[in-house]
């Protein structure tokens, strides 16, 4: 999502004289405007793509067709209207595409679907920097002493522009931060941090008035660059307090919607450059980044007001204090093998431990095995499980786990009563207890799946430590449920090689 974004705007903040697309009558412009309507279209349809995972390839073909065709529009619109010699505007653009283009296929070659949500991060807050690039180009370009409406307007929209991008700069360095372990993923919670956001929001606004009706030079600077840079360093503030005080468990739902922030920087950069693609793009990023963050705040049962407001409501407290659930059991792969082959029914709850272990492609061998001998085999997905909205909708697919005997929760909870066995492989958080029976547990009211109601539960996990929430869990001391230590993939080898025994 961020690509989208970033990528127009990368080829238009290095060339910042190239973004003229009023009509002119010439034929370029006719040409261009149309590839802008058909690349628009694309996105969208590449966005409906993108919500099933049968269609998702096809959703990613049509946005990087989209994405070609309006960086060629782009390009040639920027060798047209450019005041250099078209070599050297060539050249200009030419050295960072190839520069962006290497490090973003070695970035994309190299990463592990584990380190997927931190790249993200980091990529929107490059959207949030070339906004405020792009922000301080067209102000320092702008004439500061036109007081007409149209003078007003620009001013709006390169300091919200400015704004925007920089709440997403360094609110998407903080969530990087935090999902790659930099910094703590506990909740940042300084006393009246409501009172100091609302006092940079309320700050903000009285320097854009100030902003928009200063009109005097200071040693040959516009004055009204006193404002933009205040609120410039207001704002870099803000982003990084708003996202330091959400705590773990509450980072899916700050990832999507930094997306949908670095959406809404793009298309005020669209605006400042006059660029109809961009204000789409943009819009569309954020909207389903916003739309995405609502969905996600449901699944969690969490206020999307108090996750954006940065834990507004909530007294931050991630405690995990330790407690006495009792005394858990174990198994081995052998006796797990001989309770798999006698259950007539088998759910698998997959999480962020089964992509550690890349325990995929085992699991996918034991669904097809069980289910050559009669026994149904489901998957259960929680909608955060993982480090990504998706994560193990991706994983399993890739394995070729066939998606119809792949369930949402809400598909599957109510059928855990009549379940046999459930294999819990690599999650803990999302399938805690706690989150139902425990008001003052960090994740409390958090919807999970409701496995303990199965006839058997194994959990595969390495050790008896916290999941990213950092509460236990008392699944692993019901009677029902036995831990299956070690690496999820290799247990799960070890399963099929006694199944086939
Ligand atoms: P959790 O992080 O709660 O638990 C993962 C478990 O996997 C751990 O208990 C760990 O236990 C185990 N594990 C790790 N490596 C291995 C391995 N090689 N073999 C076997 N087990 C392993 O994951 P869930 O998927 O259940 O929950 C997701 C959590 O992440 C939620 O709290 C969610 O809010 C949060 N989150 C989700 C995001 C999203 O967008 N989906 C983004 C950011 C955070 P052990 O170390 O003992 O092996």
């Amino acid at each position: 999502m961020a690509i989208l974004t970033a990528l127009p705007l990368a080829a238009q903040t290095a060339l910042p004289l190239a973004a003229e697309t009023a009509v002119t009558g010439s034929r370029l412009t006719g040409l261009v405007t149309a590839a802008y309507i058909i690349a628009g279209v694309l996105f969208i349809l590449a966005l409906g793509g993108l919500s099933k995972h049968e269609t998702a390839e096809r959703g990613n073909v049509l946005g990087m067709t989209g994405m070609a065709i309006a960086l060629v529009a782009t390009i040639a619109l920027a060798l047209r209207d450019s005041e250099r010699p078209v070599g050297v505007t060539a050249v200009l653009i030419a050295v960072p595409m190839l520069a962006g283009l290497a490090i973003g296929s070695w970035r994309a070659r190299t990463v592990e679907m584990t380190g997927m949500p931190e790249l993200v991060a980091i990529l929107h807050s490059f959207v949030g920097v070339a906004a405020v690039l792009v922000g301080y180009n067209s102000f320092l370009e702008a004439d500061h002493t036109a007081t007409d409406s149209l003078a007003y307007i620009h001013s709006v929209e390169v300091f919200l522009g400015v704004f925007i991008g920089a709440v997403t700069f360094t609110g998407s360095v903080v969530a990087w931060g935090k999902l790659s372990a930099r910094m703590k993923s506990a909740p940042m919670t300084l006393p009246g941090r409501h009172l100091l956001n609302l006092g940079i929001i309320v700050g903000s606004f009285v320097l854009m008035l100030w902003f928009m009706n200063e009109h005097a030079e200071l040693g040959g600077v516009p004055r009204a660059i006193i404002p933009l840079a205040i609120m410039t360093v207001l704002a870099l503030v803000l982003g990084f307090h708003l996202v330091a005080a959400i705590g773990g468990g509450d980072m899916p739902v700050v990832v999507s919607m930094l997306n949908s922030y670095s959406g809404w920087a793009a298309a005020a950069a669209g605006f400042m450059l006059s660029n109809d693609l961009l204000i789409i793009t943009g819009s569309l990023v954020g909207s389903s980044g916003a739309i995405l963050s609502y969905i996600m705040c449901r699944a969690m049962n969490r206020s999307f007001i108090s996750v954006i407001a940065g834990g507004f409501g909530s007294d931050g407290a991630v405690t995990g204090e330790a407690r006495d659930y009792g005394e858990h059991r174990e198994i081995n792969a052998e006796a797990a093998a001989t309770m798999l082959k006698d259950a007539k029914s088998v759910v698998i709850t997959p999480g962020y431990g089964m992509a550690v272990a890349q325990a995929q492609y085992p699991v996918a061998e034991l669904t097809s095995k069980l289910r050559a001998k009669g026994i149904s085999v489901r998957f259960g997905i929680h909608p955060v499980a993982g480090r990504l909205p998706g994560h193990m909708n991706v994983l399993l697919a890739e394995a070729k786990v066939p998606y119809d005997i792949v369930l949402e929760m809400d598909e599957i909870n109510d059928d855990f009563d009549d379940t046999d066995v459930v294999l819990v492989i690599g999650a803990n958080d999302t399938v805690n207890p706690a989150a139902l029976e425990e008001p003052g547990s960090p994740i409390a009211g958090m919807p999970v799946l409701e496995v303990w109601k199965a006839r058997d539960v194994i959990v595969f996990k390495r050790s008896m430590a916290t999941g990213y929430a950092g509460v236990q869990n008392p699944l692993f001391f019901k009677e029902n449920s036995q831990m299956l230590f070690g690496d999820a993939k290799e247990r799960v080898e070890d399963i099929v090689r006694h199944l086939s025994a």
